[in-house]
């Protein structure tokens, strides 16, 4: 079968779903492809928490109703370490910048509804396998090989490729060795990432310094609540039972069995602790867009902000290229993500060392800790290094369109 069409977008995530809402909407004509069913992609529970600016550009496009009605509006979280506890009440400290707590998965629900209902093609289970003519001259087209569950492979020549299919996709292997510059950064321990079916605990976020590891408590509803649990590298969910989650749980986040009770847990996964950044993000006529381009480790909730804020760029300079036929406006899309794409990781980085038990046995363990006890103090001490604090973690304010 062979398809045509403005922009083939590769991945329904909420990179591809923003950028076929907000082209679709424009006139633009596009279609998604997507390798899993439309009930994996919809139920898969990853992030939750939205910055203000990813909220705002959401509203704008009429794609925020059931966040805004459904989600809950979050601007503190606390510190624990012992005995010491304290508040960061970062929404005050960034100029009324506030989180909404909504789970991914919903969010991806409402995105595919928008887009179907505003008449949008989206092809679930048709993985992308290829990815040809990159750097057809003007006049010609790229051409997008996906195959499909009940028919030969769907070919779709586009103008543009727009891989939105997250780090394992096809899109990033399909630029040509040597057109990429990749910056990896591992790190030394692992997360146990866990989904259990628990009222949460308290109504802030909780990040929880303890001898045993880091522990975080983060919100989803009034029924889940994700939770995390510093590990060793190579760890495997199978050597946590559920007993030993939750008394890690309570031991390190200091709470008690009433105040945060054991229930069913519905997922357990190690995440590996990575960032890594792709640059250029566009090779000829393929863009890459959020985790195809860049992933973060989950600490201070960047990655699906970052993914939006990547298409809601790629949209604007889609729109200005389309209504004026100005094709500069495509070269500059990689240098206005990159310093935002970079100022998060750093980010992340420094919070991820700020809330780490250093690896037992290093010389430099003591360092290190009291260093990160210092760390702690400031945050609870000095407003101006708490504002900082706040600015990143709120995240930037509302983005401006690209005229
Ligand atoms: C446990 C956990 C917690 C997190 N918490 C937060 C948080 O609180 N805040 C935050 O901002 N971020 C968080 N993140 C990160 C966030 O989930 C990701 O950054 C976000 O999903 C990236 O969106 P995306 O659209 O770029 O990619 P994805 O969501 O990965 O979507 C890519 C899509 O492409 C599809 N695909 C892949 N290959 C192909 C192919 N060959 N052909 C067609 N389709 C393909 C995939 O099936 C998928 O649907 C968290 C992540 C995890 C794992």
């Amino acid at each position: 079968m062979l398809l045509r069409t403005r922009v083939a977008i590769v991945g329904a995530g909420p990179a591809g779903l923003v950028l076929a809402n907000v082209l679709r909407q424009a006139g633009i004509d596009c279609l998604v492809v997507e390798r899993r069913s439309r009930a994996h992609v919809e139920n898969r529970a990853r992030a939750g928490l939205i910055e203000h600016r990813t909220v705002e550009f959401l509203r704008a496009h009429g794609l925020a109703g059931r966040l805004l009605a459904e989600g809950a509006e979050h601007g503190s979280c606390e510190f624990r370490h012992g005995d010491g506890r304290f508040s960061v009440p970062y929404r005050e400290l960034a100029g009324g910048r506030a989180h909404h707590v909504y789970p991914q998965q919903s969010l991806v629900r409402d995105l595919i509804a928008a887009y179907l209902a505003d008449g949008g093609t989206l092809l679930f289970s048709h993985p992308a396998m290829a990815v040809a003519d990159l750097d057809a001259p003007d006049g010609e087209r790229a051409v997008l090989r996906c195959e499909s569950p009940d028919s030969d492979p769907v070919l779709i020549e586009c103008d543009f490729i727009a891989g939105c299919d997250g780090f394992y996709g096809a899109a990033r292997p399909a630029v040509p060795a040597g057109r990429l510059r990749a910056d990896v950064k591992q790190h030394e321990f692992g997360w146990l990432a866990v989904l259990a079916e628990t009222p949460p605990a308290t109504n802030e976020i909780i990040y929880a310094l303890h001898r045993d590891g880091f522990a975080g408590h983060m919100l989803r509803t009034s029924s889940v609540s994700r939770f995390y649990l510093q590990c060793p590298v190579g760890d495997h969910p199978e050597n946590w039972s559920d007993d030993r989650i939750w008394s890690a749980l309570h031991r390190r986040l200091g709470l008690s069995d009433s105040e945060l009770r054991p229930g069913p847990i519905i997922e357990k996964t190690v995440l590996d602790m990575r960032g890594f950044v792709a640059e250029p993000m566009r090779c000829g006529r393929l863009f890459l867009v959020g985790d195809a381009a860049h992933i973060i480790t989950p600490a201070g909730g960047k990655g699906m902000n970052l993914a939006i804020a990547d298409a809601a760029e790629l949209a604007d300079r889609l729109l200005v290229h389309y209504r004026s036929g100005n094709s500069a406006v495509l070269d500059g899309y990689s240098a206005a993500r990159l310093p935002d794409i970079w100022h998060a990781q750093e980010f992340s980085h420094w919070l991820l060392h700020l809330l780490h038990s250093p690896v037992a046995g290093r010389e430099d363990s003591a360092f290190l800790h009291r260093l990160q006890l210092s760390r702690l103090d400031r945050l609870r001490d000095s407003a101006a290094f708490a504002a900082s604090f706040a600015d990143s973690y709120a995240g930037p304010p509302a983005r401006s369109p690209v005229r």
